[in-house]
């Protein structure tokens, strides 16, 4: 799900170390509530400011909690799709795993 460039970064310890304490973070706060909508559960770690392959490496942007989001999959799918700088819009399936959007017709 994750760009090529951003593979590495996301299978990180460091990015699993900080996603996981982000979420307990969020479960001692309200619940871990999503942070948009305040009505679903959390689903997505979401970064505030976009992940680029300039900022990736810079944990200021990239492990900084105050640059994270625990949002629910509606909201995150929402925020990309408004958001998202290519042309190519996705969204998350069911599993969690991205895909194109509108969903391609075989
Ligand atoms: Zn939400």
């Amino acid at each position: 799900m994750a760009k090529p460039w951003a593979k590495a970064f996301y299978s990180s310890l460091a990015w699993e170390c900080c996603r996981s304490s982000f979420i307990a973070e969020r479960i001692l706060a309200d619940g871990g509530l999503c942070e948009i909508c305040h009505e679903e559960l959390g689903y997505i770690v979401h970064h505030v400011k976009e992940l680029t392959p300039a900022n990736i490496s810079d944990p200021n942007i990239s492990l900084n909690h105050s640059n994270l989001q625990y949002v629910c999959k509606k909201c995150h799918d929402k925020t990309h799709g408004v958001f998202c700088e290519s042309k190519q819009k996705y969204f998350f399936d069911s599993n969690g795993q991205i895909q194109p959007y509108p969903p391609i017709k075989i």
